[in-house]
């Protein structure tokens, strides 16, 4: 059982976006207020979520990323993940990840991972707490710093770091975060900003590159591309020989659509064929008119029919998705 798209794509990994709700404001993702939020009768049940994993599941998809909004906002995020780790497909159970800005793991790392989660991929841009409450304007730096070394003592492995390198903002400090995370055996991958800011103002002209982090990066250690990637994004670099890598993921400059196996399923029940999608498929409406689990399966094989062969940033007709970021699901 498979879930192909028209160009043969096997689609195996399905983000979930429980949420979006956030309690940050990076500047890439939300605007400062005036949050357009989605209606709570819009957003889906968790009975209802579980149940398109599970047919998913039954369908192919083989891990499940949980994200937002900030996934923790969730209430009965645990129960989510309970729910999500009993499922069984073809292939098994789905390895559960979620992506987070940490704040909230200090209390919930331990039952995250008792309920079934293997891992989590933590947001951090900066190691200046000035900067920080700059860039997601709320001043909480230590307590992002506490979530990942709540993550590390309850045994989450292996932790991804996740940071979008900007210019002008944080691009001097692409040495100092990598040092930050071979110190804590942590896996950093630096990200190109995408155009998903809510004021439009991404430039391309503006952007930092793969190219210049790498340029960063040797200006400190040799670098060697690792082994083959897959359909990962990130490319992986050997730092002086290894053990230790950093990845970078250029989503930009050279992007990894023809390798893409993403689904993405938004807080109110529409299906994405990818970030950058300008349709969606609607599955709360048949999760919510007494559709059948066939029907579901007929939305997520409708969703992945019309995907493009590539996100398009960088052709003259791209438009950037109406939703934001935190409203899609990174
Ligand atoms: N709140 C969680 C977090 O920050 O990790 C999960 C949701 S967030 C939308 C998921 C990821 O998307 C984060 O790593 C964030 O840095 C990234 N992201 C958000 N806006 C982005 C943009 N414009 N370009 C590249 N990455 C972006
Ligand atoms: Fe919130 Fe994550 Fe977006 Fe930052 S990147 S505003 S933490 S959803």
């Amino acid at each position: 059982m498979t879930l192909s798209d028209s160009f043969g794509r096997v689609h195996s990994d399905l983000r979930i976006s429980l949420t979006d709700r956030c309690s940050l404001r990076c500047t890439y993702c939300m605007p400062a207020d005036g949050v357009p939020w989605l209606p709570r009768d819009s957003m889906l049940s968790t009975e209802e979520l579980v149940r398109v994993a599970r047919v998913g599941v039954e369908a192919g998809i083989r891990a499940i990323r949980l994200t937002g909004g900030e996934p923790l906002l969730r209430p009965d995020v645990v129960d989510v993940v309970a729910a999500l780790a009993a499922l069984r497909g073809p292939h098994g159970a789905p390895e559960l990840s979620l992506t987070t800005n940490a704040l909230r793991l200090p209390e919930l790392a331990a039952p995250l991972r008792e309920a079934g989660l293997s891992r989590v991929n933590i947001s951090l841009d900066t190691l200046r707490p000035d900067r920080f409450k700059e860039l997601t304007r709320r001043d909480k730096f230590d307590e992002t710093i506490a979530g990942i070394e709540a993550a590390r003592e309850a045994g989450l492995s292996p932790i991804k770091l996740n940071t979008v390198a900007m210019y002008g903002v944080n691009d001097d400090e692409i040495v100092d975060l990598a040092r930050f995370a071979v110190e804590r055996g942590l896996h950093l991958r630096f990200i190109e900003q995408m155009p998903l800011d809510p004021g439009h103002t991404w430039d391309r002209q503006r952007m930092v590159t793969a190219g210049d982090i790498i340029a960063a990066l040797e200006a400190e250690w040799t670098l060697t591309p690792a082994e083959d990637r897959g359909s990962a994004p990130a490319q992986r670099y050997l730092l002086d020989g290894g053990p230790a890598t950093v990845g970078v993921i250029a989503s930009v400059t050279a992007p990894f659509c023809g390798a893409c196996d993403r689904l993405r399923l938004t807080a109110d029940g529409q299906l994405r064929n990818c970030l950058f999608a300008r349709t969606e498929t609607d599955v709360r409406a048949a999760l919510r008119s007494g559709g059948t689990d066939a029907q579901i399966d007929a939305a997520i094989r409708e969703c992945l029919a019309g995907k493009k062969a590539g996100h398009g940033i960088g052709d003259p007709e791209f438009r950037q998705p109406d939703r934001p970021m935190s409203a899609i699901g990174g």
